[in-house]
């Protein structure tokens, strides 16, 4: 479709959890902001708001408390008290208490319907937002001084000064825009399930090591657990196609004992894991952020996490900076912008593509000798409360600059906070 564009500083391409969050949080700034998803948020097929459970971490919830979205999250919020981490069939294990490090939790566990019902309520409130929902971004073109975007036909163009890649791990806009991604496959599928037990949740998350990949169960707030099984394809298809009685059988047999039987089981839904890792997340007029610049293997619960955190020092670079508001126009597209943001997230977005990374391929790593250096790893891991103490503060990142909003303070126009 043609017609003059609407003209806007940011459009967001990507309504899931990372990209409506940033709409959120530039609510605060005068800038003129369009927020583009293609799925109608209340859709049963939301991809970034369907059954999964995530589990976010301090420096999340610090976030979110800044927008004063947390409120609404808190009562559908599992707090993780204690961690439990073991290699299955080896005595390898350690045990985290949130206590112990003089934290209430380690982390908050929530549904995604629950995270995306509160945004898309704040988002339907947002009164200075261009909100195409459903509208699917169909082309990108990218000029020196803005980039022009189609949403589905019948619809104005929008002209931005800046396009932000919320759009997840295929990322089209990213394409368009010519940033290479590198993509490995880890031969692993994640199977998710809600699961009933005798014993109702009590604030502990299990992690276990298995050969075929990493095995979560995850407490809720409704006394149920989130199950994230990782299994090998064919394995994951096996699991899939059982009744329900055969797979709480399965799961019985794979996590023992801990939480009593296992007596019910809702909907299973499976995710195919990449390591996706785009080789820059700054382009001509485009940022990449959350999935869009980093797919991570769920292994260690960082993905969004990280990724918001993308969103809030993206947000605190457009609205906060001196740079910002010393550009008489602006531009908030310019190089030192965009620059600015890539300089900033590059240690923690690093740091966790390593860590989860590793993690995946130490567990996965079965060479004779690997497993016991990896228990002679955990126990001493077990004892250590330094290792712990840094384990604990990954909520908040893996080092580099920590986003304003993550330390809990509001974004306001024309404050300066760069490190
Ligand atoms: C099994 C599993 C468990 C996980 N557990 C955790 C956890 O415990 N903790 C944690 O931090 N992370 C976890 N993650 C990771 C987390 O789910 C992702 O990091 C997060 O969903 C990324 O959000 P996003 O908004 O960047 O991308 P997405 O969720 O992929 O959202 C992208 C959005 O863009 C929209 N879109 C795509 N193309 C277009 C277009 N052309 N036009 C308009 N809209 C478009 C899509 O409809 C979608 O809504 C887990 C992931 C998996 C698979």
């Amino acid at each position: 479709m043609s017609g003059e564009p609407l003209r806007v500083d940011v459009a967001i391409v990507g309504g899931g959890l990372v990209g409506a969050s940033l709409a959120i949080a530039l609510q605060v700034s005068n800038l003129r902001v369009a927020l583009v998803e293609s799925v109608a948020p209340d859709a049963a097929a939301q991809p970034s708001f369907d059954d999964r459970t995530t589990a976010l971490g301090n420096g999340t919830r610090k976030i979110f408390e800044a927008l004063d979205l947390w409120r609404e999250l808190a009562p559908t919020a599992a707090p993780i008290k204690h961690i439990h981490v073991s290699d299955a069939g080896r005595y390898g294990f350690a045990r985290l208490a949130a206590d112990e490090h003089d934290l209430d939790a380690f982390g908050y566990v929530l549904t995604n319907r629950s995270i995306g019902a509160v945004l898309r309520r704040r988002l339907g409130a947002s009164t200075n937002l261009e909100l195409r929902m459903p509208a699917r971004c169909t082309r990108v073109e990218i000029f020196d001084d803005h980039a022009r975007l189609e949403t589905d036909p019948g619809a104005r163009p929008l002209a931005a000064k800046l396009v932000v890649a919320a759009d997840g791990a295929q990322s089209q806009v990213r394409l368009a825009a010519g940033l290479p991604a590198e993509v490995e496959d880890y031969a692993q599928v994640a199977v998710v399930a809600h699961v009933a037990a005798a014993r109702p949740a009590d604030g502990t998350a299990y992690e276990r090591f298995t050969p075929q990949g990493p095995f979560a169960v995850l407490p809720l707030a409704d006394g149920h657990y989130g199950v994230v099984w990782t299994l090998a394809p064919e394995a994951a298809s096996r699991v899939l196609a059982m009744s329900d009685a055969d797979y709480l059988q399965a799961l019985q047999a794979e996590f023992g004992w801990r939480v009593g039987r296992f007596l019910r089981v809702g909907q299973r839904s499976s995710y195919p894991l990449k390591l996706t890792r785009a080789q820059d997340v700054v382009g001509r007029r485009v940022v990449l952020i959350g999935n869009a610049a980093q797919g991570l293997h769920p292994v260690a619960g960082q993905g969004f996490n990280l990724g918001l955190r993308d969103a809030a020092t993206l947000a605190e670079v457009l609205v906060s900076t001196s740079i910002a508001t010393a550009l008489g126009d602006r531009d908030v597209g310019a190089p030192q912008l965009l620059e600015e943001f890539r300089a900033r997230r590059s240690e923690d977005r690093a740091g966790m593509l390593r860590f989860t990374d590793g993690l995946v391929k130490l567990f996965g790593d079965r060479r004779p000798g690997i497993p016991l250096a990896r228990d002679l790893g955990l126990l001493l891991f077990d004892l250590s409360p330094t290792a712990k103490q840094a384990m604990s503060r990954l909520s908040y990142g893996f080092g580099g600059s920590v986003p304003r909003l993550a330390r809990g303070a509001a974004l306001t126009a024309g404050q300066s906070d760069s490190p």
